[in-house]
């Protein structure tokens, strides 16, 4: 049946002697499809949201906790404000894909399914180490089985159809025809069975040992615009991606890894990509405790080196805070496409199909209670 929307229009044309035809060249023509990424301000943690016209994913559930910043409040918050004015979603996510179970990542995991339908969830099925992240994922597993209607995907490198292929799969990629377009999502790293011999890192530990090296690695195309995200992947396992997978990573958009650390990124993965834009999910420099963007020095000097090289698109010149040491900055100017929560608050990039990229708008999120420093 039509919907009464239709009718009064065409009443009023024809009350104005215009045929349909006539009409509908008057009617303003209908928005573009968009896809709309929300790097969300968890602090120092991640929290991805790709809206799309027919649905949304959230990648990651990061962050920062401490008594300046609590970030499972404000994710919630961000995400009852995008469900506000996306109510045609019914307060849906149809993806939450936890890249690895470290605390950054999915702090605010099972608040996210209490507090919201979610229909798929992806990890790579790591067991989680750190205290708190066994609680949490703990709580997400308990939540999965009393839920067997929750779709659950494991993205193993074991299961990929080829050594230098990517992984689709329903659980992660559930989207069909969005507005004309078809949306895509692909795993292209995910947690590995056997150490390839990666040998130990600086401080005596094994790499394969951790779990930053077995992030869900995904990539989100819609029409000719692209995203990466590449969890807290670190260099060694970033390099083995480079090699094998080489011609699927150029993107227009990366999220830049693991937080801005000088070890998330490389410049043969920058060159793969040759990407137009980049954000990094840190906290600001400001807030003065254990597990910060100020206690790590995040993002750090040699990476704003990099981007700043390896990102094409522009950004208006002003003075950001980068780390040159643990718990040390200096202001410096950045005058390439790259953004960071620290610096920026949420941001999101909105993005037709033709790949045509600009800053968006985010979710207005009232202003959380004041806290003691
Ligand atoms: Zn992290």
């Amino acid at each position: 049946m039509r919907p009464p929307a239709f009718v009064a229009p065409i009443a009023l044309f024809g009350l104005l002697g215009l045929t349909p035809v006539q009409a509908e060249t008057l009617l303003p023509p209908p928005p573009p499809p968009e896809l709309r990424i929300h790097f969300i301000d968890v602090g120092q943690g991640a929290a991805t949201l790709v809206e799309l016209p027919c649905g949304a994913m959230l990648i990651d559930t990061g962050g920062e906790e401490n008594n300046s910043f609590h970030s499972v409040p404000s994710l919630l918050a961000y995400l009852e404000a995008f469900f506000a004015r996306r109510t045609d979603l019914n307060r849906v996510l149809d993806v939450l894909l936890l890249t690895h179970p470290h605390i950054d990542h999915v702090r605010g995991a099972t608040a996210v399914l209490q507090g919201f339908t979610v229909r798929s969830l992806v990890e790579g099925g790591r067991e989680a180490l750190q205290t708190d992240a066994v609680v949490v994922m703990a709580g997400v597993h308990d939540f999965l089985r009393a839920h067997p209607e929750v779709e659950h995907t494991v993205v193993r490198l074991r299961d990929f159809p080829a050594p230098d292929a990517a992984l689709r799969t329903p659980g992660l990629d559930p989207f069909l025809q969005c507005d004309g377009v078809d949306p895509s999502v692909q795993a292209l790293w995910g947690a590995l069975d056997g150490d390839p011999g990666w040998g130990e890192n600086d401080y005596g530990g094994a790499h394969f040992d951790n779990d930053n090296n077995h992030s869900v690695v995904t990539r989100v195309d819609f029409g000719a615009a692209s995203l990466l995200v590449t969890g807290d992947l670190e260099e060694i396992a970033i390099k083995e991606l480079v090699r094998t997978r080489g011609p699927l990573l150029d993107v227009d958009i990366y999220q830049v890894g693991h937080h801005g650390s000088h070890n998330g990124t490389t410049t043969d993965l920058l060159a793969a990509m040759t990407p137009q834009w980049a954000v990094m999910e840190v906290g600001p420099s400001t807030r003065k405790h254990s597990w910060t963007a100020w206690a790590y020095g995040h993002p750090r000097e040699k990476l704003l080196a990099m981007l700043e090289s390896g990102v094409t698109g522009p950004r208006t010149e002003a003075l950001r805070p980068v780390g040159i040491a643990m718990k040390s900055f200096v202001d410096t100017p950045i005058d390439h496409a790259i953004y960071a929560t620290g610096w920026d608050g949420s941001v999101v990039l909105v993005a037709d199909a033709e790949g045509r990229i600009r800053v968006g708008t985010a979710d207005p999120v009232p202003a959380p209670p004041r806290l003691p420093e």
